[in-house]
């Protein structure tokens, strides 16, 4: 799908050339159990705000950007969703659906425990709905923590499998965790290796022509639950980009943070 909403091209925020932003979702509910799961409410203004603003572009269109085959309007923005958590069928699909706002879905291949994840019969749905799929590995580990081997049959074995399940090629990945000890260079190559032209992070910031030289470190941008209203419209211009330097400065931190965390909320 093209840009929507020609003549609402939104101008640079800064730097060199335009910027591309690349939401992060995981899960939709009005429980507010943890951070990540964001209500309909929510993400239905998001999504409404994106089609009004002509924000919203398609993986296709990120990839061809990241390739320096296609220009894309400063502030153009992508949805995606990490696992594959049943509530992305259910409340965020409609949702999209509803707006002509496109999207990608990176799917844990495997099944490991502790998720509760779509059958690949509700992925083939999504899929006909209009969502690009990727891959998210088959057990959601940290590829920086395993060995190389390991590493490259998590990336080869979870395309392979969501290939034969989808019935089209998947070609985008998704790190989980996504910090930069999840991606060392290592791992980086063997996503290169194993077949993939993007690879997306958590590291916060935006795309921009000379980031999309590192084409398996692609930034993202996470959208959490219980922003206020005025936040989205920031953060897709750019508000939240310079904590990717905090990012880099508590990746080691991250991890025992994001326990506390589900402490806090259990
Ligand atoms: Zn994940």
């Amino acid at each position: 799908m093209a840009v929507g909403g020609a003549g609402r091209v939104v101008p640079p925020s800064g730097g060199p050339g335009p910027e591309l932003r690349v939401l992060t979702y995981h899960r939709f509910g009005d429980g507010h159990r943890a951070p990540f799961t964001v209500s309909a409410a929510q993400f239905e203004r998001e999504v409404a705000y994106l089609a009004a603003s002509g924000r919203a572009v398609s993986l296709a269109d990120v990839e061809a950007f990241v390739a320096g085959k296609r220009q894309l309007p400063s502030g153009s923005v992508l949805v995606t969703f990490d696992d594959g958590d049943p509530s992305v069928r259910t409340v965020a699909v409609p949702i999209l659906q509803k707006y002509a706002v496109p999207s990608v879905a990176y799917i844990l291949a495997g099944r490991p425990t502790g998720f509760d994840l779509m059958s690949f019969s509700q992925i083939r749905e999504i899929q006909a709905a209009g969502v690009s799929i990727g891959s998210h590995t088959v057990s959601h580990r940290s590829l920086g923590s395993l060995s190389r081997a390991e590493a490259m049959a998590e990336l080869v074995d979870s395309r392979r499998r969501l290939e034969d399940e989808m019935g089209t090629a998947v070609h985008s990945f998704a790190y989980p965790f996504g910090t930069a000890k999840d991606m060392t260079p290592q791992v980086i190559d063997c996503v290169g290796e194993a077949g993939y032209t993007t690879g997306f992070s958590s590291l916060h910031g935006a795309i921009r022509a000379d980031t999309a030289r590192q084409p398996y470190a692609l930034p993202r941008v996470k959208v959490e639950s219980g922003d206020p209203q005025w936040l989205f419209p920031a953060l897709c211009a750019g508000a939240m980009d310079r904590w990717r330097l905090v990012d880099d400065m508590l990746t080691n931190l991250q991890k025992p943070a994001e326990s506390q965390l589900q402490k806090t909320a259990a």
